[in-house]
């Protein structure tokens, strides 16, 4: 095993701005081979992701966190892409149903700390318990989207699941996917329609108004404390501090070179 840091990925991180999301997407397929898969919430760039990766007819599972907790309209999303694109998309649960965390630890969304442990628990932990089974995730983030995202990096690393982020959208506007969304008839959860900026879990999540920033009906009721879950590392965390171990020969292979021998 070798380390791998945010400053390696540097050079790469710079050229990959100029490649499409498709490319990156093949890149990732050919560089992690069986050992990645892609992650989305049911939202509209996880809906695009899917769209490409059924077009580039890459055989990759797509792992979903259905915390329990979920809109049915979420669920519903999800049905629809696995009819329409015939995608592995594999449902990931939490250990506890809400009703015996609630037992447990009691109603614990309602105050910032108490968000932090729910949101692991039931977000972060389910894909934990899958990590090992993969060096490399593809995600969704946007710059767009604005606040922790603004400056997401395309290729990014995360130190709880030893895995790298691609994420192939960070340059996707709102009009290029709204575009895109549209010329290719992708499912939508309906909820976006109803001014659901963005979509968690229903105990989390209300619409926004045409003023407010996207993420202000995620957590509404704790106030600005809380914005993120946590899944997604670069939320929460300035990349720049991240690193993960990785077998040298995979290092080499995302950062295109060779070695000929060990020392
Ligand atoms: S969004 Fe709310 S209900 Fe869902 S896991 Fe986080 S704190 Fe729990």
């Amino acid at each position: 095993m070798a380390r791998l840091t945010q400053a390696d990925l540097a050079d790469l991180n710079t050229s990959f701005e100029q490649s499409s999301p498709q490319d990156l997407i093949r890149w990732a397929k050919k560089t992690f081979g069986s050992r990645i898969a892609a992650l989305t919430s049911m939202q509209r760039a996880g809906n695009v992701v899917c769209h490409m990766l059924y077009e580039l007819q890459l055989d990759l599972p797509v792992l979903f966190v259905d915390t329990g907790v979920l809109f049915q309209e979420t669920l519903d999303t999800r049905d629809k892409l696995i009819e329409r694109y015939g995608l592995n998309i594999v449902t990931l649960k939490p250990e506890l149903t809400m009703e015996e965390q609630t037992a447990k630890y009691g109603v614990l969304y309602l105050d910032p700390e108490g968000q932090r442990q729910c949101c692991f628990m039931r977000k972060s932990e389910p894909l934990i318990r899958v990590a090992d089974q993969y060096d490399a995730f593809i995600s969704s983030l946007r710059r767009s989207d604005g606040g922790a995202r603004a400056r997401v990096p395309v290729l990014s690393l995360d130190a709880e699941t030893n895995s790298v982020r691609i994420n192939p959208l960070v340059n996707f506007s709102d009009e290029q996917m709204a575009q895109y969304l549209a010329d290719n008839e992708i499912p939508v959860n309906p909820l976006h329609a109803q001014g659901y900026a963005t979509i968690g879990c229903n105990r989390c999540t209300t619409p926004v108004l045409p003023t407010e920033p996207k993420r202000a009906g995620r957590w509404r009721h704790l106030g600005p404390w809380s914005q993120y879950c946590g899944i997604n590392p670069t939320d929460l965390m300035n990349p720049v501090e991240i690193s993960i171990d990785l077998p040298l020969e995979l290092i080499d292979r995302i950062l295109g070179r060779s070695t000929d021998f060990i020392i």
